[in-house]
């Protein structure tokens, strides 16, 4: 997808330090953090928004939880715990029009993030 940020750093085209890198995804941390840790999961895959998820491409998601999962095992908050977010349209406060999951950690969040 021409002109999305996350395809030009997911895709190497915008050179970005990856948290963590497969076939399926990439993770690198939020320009703007608002924890700690504060990492975007976004599929390799343009999708752009939850809203566009089907039968042929919604097993990434579960990609995107396990990645989560395995991420928090090597930084060391899986025993304090994160937050993995996903924001969907105006009023879910999506900016990005590239699906991405926000994984917070490092500090106590409160319910609801602002
Ligand atoms: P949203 O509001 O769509 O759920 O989240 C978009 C997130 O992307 C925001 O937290 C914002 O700080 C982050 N962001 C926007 N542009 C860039 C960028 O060019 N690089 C990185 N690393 N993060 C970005
Ligand atoms: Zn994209």
């Amino acid at each position: 997808m021409e002109n999305c940020i996350f395809c030009k750093i997911a895709n190497g085209e915008i050179p970005t330090s990856l948290v963590y890198e497969d076939d399926l995804v990439a993770a690198f941390n939020d320009l703007e953090p608002q924890a700690p840790v504060h990492i975007l999961i976004v599929p390799k895959e343009h999708i752009s928004s939850a809203l566009e998820l089907t039968e042929q491409n919604s097993s990434v998601v579960a990609h995107i939880f396990e990645v989560a999962a395995k991420i928090a095992r090597d930084m060391g908050f899986d025993k304090t715990g994160f937050r993995l977010v996903n924001n969907c349209g105006e009023d879910g406060g999506q900016t990005v029009q590239h699906l991405h999951f926000h994984l917070l950690a490092g500090r106590g969040l409160q319910w609801l993030p602002g």
